[in-house]
């Protein structure tokens, strides 16, 4: 699986090159099918990569408008603004993922007596079983096996739902607290209310091309019912657009790992690179093995790219002041802090460092910035404005 998921920017570049042709009508009409592992697919793979903008959105569809016209490569453009528009909902909302927390920790307190056996693929459920242990063993699952296995999950076996995304989380290369949590939720129908997503035999054996065809799955997916309200929406916080004139340290983290294409980043590199050693919730969320190796990896590379003087700092209350004390530069720039595992600690810490006069530069991207604002409600009423979106980031054929 190494192979399968080289991690370089420049392995994700070749990626994508060679993709970039097949984006239209062979996207389009071969994406929904799972070939199973080691076959040829007709999607890119490249959430890994997307995941942590080790390659960007913007570059992706760049590269494809290479090849195609916006309106033939419709449906894959569509696929990388999903991933946009989960970001922004969850950011807009950072309860979700609280409530998430919460449920997943109460339920692996006390796990359902299946709970073991569906994660270990030993539930007599054809499919099911294949998916639970691809997921393990490679980090990656095709997004129909996801629809599938989380319909499964939850309808046929009853099993919590945070318990499904947990086993995602932990083993997924590409794991990411929006697009997970949030596509978990929708199948549910605890995102778009009322409104759930059914596995189906038949369906499964058409897209695997007849490689399963499960008995016995939940005929009906009544949506689960929960207490916890959706808040409504807040406006996603103000940041930088682009890295400040003078001496500055970089906070490097997973969120963002090529920050040479941010705004003025190429005429006034960083004097060094702080990387914060992952905290033990964000240890212990991501914790499957290939999963947490390649995190490693991807964040090498990043600081073998950059090339400058790199410290790696515990992530305690001080633990960053600390490292920044003594430092010539008084800046600090951090990539947009999103909701997720590492926000709570670094929050902490980022006050602790402003009290220390440490300033802090957050740089959001302007991607980020101009799409977010329309992931308010479901995701068609920001489709209606991907030509907009497009035109605004100066992407056209
Ligand atoms: C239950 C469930 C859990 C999921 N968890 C994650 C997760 O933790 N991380 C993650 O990146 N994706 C997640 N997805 C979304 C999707 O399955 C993957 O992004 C997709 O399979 C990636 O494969 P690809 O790169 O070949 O996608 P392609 O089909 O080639 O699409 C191109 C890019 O568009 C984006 N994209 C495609 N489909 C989706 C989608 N449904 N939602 C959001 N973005 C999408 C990805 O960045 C992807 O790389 C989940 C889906 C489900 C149903």
């Amino acid at each position: 699986m190494a192979e399968l998921f080289p991690t370089s920017r420049q392995a994700a570049l070749e990626r994508l090159r060679c993709f970039a042709p097949k984006a239209g009508r062979a996207y389009a009409s071969g994406r929904n099918t799972d070939v199973g592992p080691g076959n040829p697919t007709a999607v890119s793979m490249l959430s890994p990569y997307l995941r942590r903008r080790m390659i960007t959105e913007r570059e992706a569809i760049e590269e494809v408008l290479k090849h195609h016209s916006p309106e033939a490569a419709e449906k894959f453009i569509q696929e990388v603004f999903w991933r946009t528009y989960w970001k922004g909902w969850l950011e807009m909302r950072p309860a979700v993922w609280d409530h998430y927390l919460t449920e997943r920790e109460a339920a692996l307190a006390d796990p359902p007596a299946d709970y073991q056996a569906a994660i270990e693929g030993r539930t007599g459920i054809e499919g099911f079983n294949d998916w639970a242990q691809e997921l393990v063993q490679s980090g990656w699952l095709h997004n129909h096996a996801r629809m599938w296995f989380a319909s499964i999950w939850i309808f046929t076996l009853k099993l919590p739902w945070a318990l499904g995304a947990d086993f995602f989380y932990r083993h997924l290369l590409d794991a990411d607290p929006a697009s997970n949590t949030l596509s978990w939720r929708w199948v549910a129908g605890l995102h778009t209310k009322g409104k759930t997503y059914l596995a189906r035999a038949d369906n499964i054996e058409k897209y695997t091309n007849g490689r399963f065809r499960p008995r016995d799955l939940a005929p009906f997916a009544e949506p689960l019912i929960e207490a916890f309200e959706t808040p409504a929406p807040l406006p996603p916080r103000d940041a930088q657009t682009r890295v400040p004139d003078g001496p500055y340290v970089l906070l490097l983290t997973e969120d963002d790992l090529h920050p040479e294409s941010w705004p003025g980043f190429e005429t006034n590199p960083p004097q060094e690179v702080i990387v914060l050693n992952p905290s033990p919730q964000e240890a212990s969320l991501n914790s499957g093995t290939i999963a947490s190796q390649f995190s490693k990896d991807a964040l090498q590379n990043a600081i073998t790219r950059i090339d400058r003087p790199v410290t790696f700092c515990e992530q305690t209350a001080s633990g960053l002041t600390q490292t920044m004390s003594g430092r010539t530069a008084d800046r600090l720039v951090i990539p947009y802090q999103l909701s997720g595992p590492s926000a709570p600690s670094l929050n902490r810490s980022l006050v602790k460092l402003e009290a220390a006069g440490i300033t802090v530069h957050e740089l959001k991207r302007s991607w980020d910035d101009h799409v977010w604002p329309h992931a308010t409600a479901g995701f068609f009423k920001l489709k209606k404005k991907i030509p907009k979106l497009m035109a605004q980031a100066g992407l056209t054929h």
